[in-house]
């Protein structure tokens, strides 16, 4: 019969590919909060979100923006004197919720991710203008026009093209994608 592992366990699973210490190793001294350039928008600082993994508060977790708002700039990784790599925890707690398709409403990260991943596994290519039509209805009227502008230089000096070109092979691409993402509704 299959162990149901606890949710601290199934977070250290998904850092196997951060190379740092294993999350119970923090010894809450703060210093990732204190080095977050982002930590005012934030719902828990990294710290608080790390004592809510190790006590299983899964729904609290799932709930915050914390690792929406993270700028993966490292500082918390490169400080932390337990030698936690936090901005790869960061990344797992993104997989995590988007695999679970459990994660806080309203935010721009998650709508931003799986239109990147549904890009690029139909064409195997990022292209901007269709990745900024998911984050324009959170603009304002003079940020739009702004970034109209931008647009519009980039396509007559040639630097962005008008429609997105694809990758060659394709499908190896397409196949090698979903080895590793769980893609359900990118065609
Ligand atoms: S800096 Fe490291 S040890 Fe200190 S609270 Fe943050 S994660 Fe824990
Ligand atoms: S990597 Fe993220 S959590 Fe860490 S200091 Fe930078 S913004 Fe904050």
């Amino acid at each position: 019969m299959a162990v149901e592992l606890a949710f601290h366990n199934e977070i250290e699973n998904i850092m196997y590919a951060s190379h740092g210490n294993p999350i119970k190793d923090c010894i809450q001294c703060g210093t990732c909060a204190g080095s977050c350039p982002a930590i005012e928008f934030m719902d828990h600082s990294p710290r608080e979100l790390i004592g809510l993994i190790r006590a299983d508060m899964k729904e609290d977790v799932l709930e915050s923006n914390t690792y929406w708002t993270c700028a993966s700039c490292y500082q918390c990784t490169v400080r932390c004197p337990a030698g936690i790599d936090i901005a790869g925890m960061m990344y797992a707690l993104k997989r995590y919720t988007m695999w679970k398709g459990q994660y806080k409403e309203g935010l721009l990260g998650p709508e931003f991710s799986k239109a990147f991943v549904k890009m690029i596994v139909n064409s195997g290519r990022s292209f901007e203008p269709i990745l900024a039509a998911t984050y324009l209805p959170k603009y304002s009227a003079a940020d739009i026009l702004q970034e109209g502008l931008i647009a519009s230089g980039l396509l007559l000096k040639g630097k962005m093209p008008l429609l997105p070109r694809k990758v060659k092979r394709l499908k190896k691409v397409q196949k090698m994608v979903r080895r590793v993402i769980p893609i359900g509704e990118t065609e």
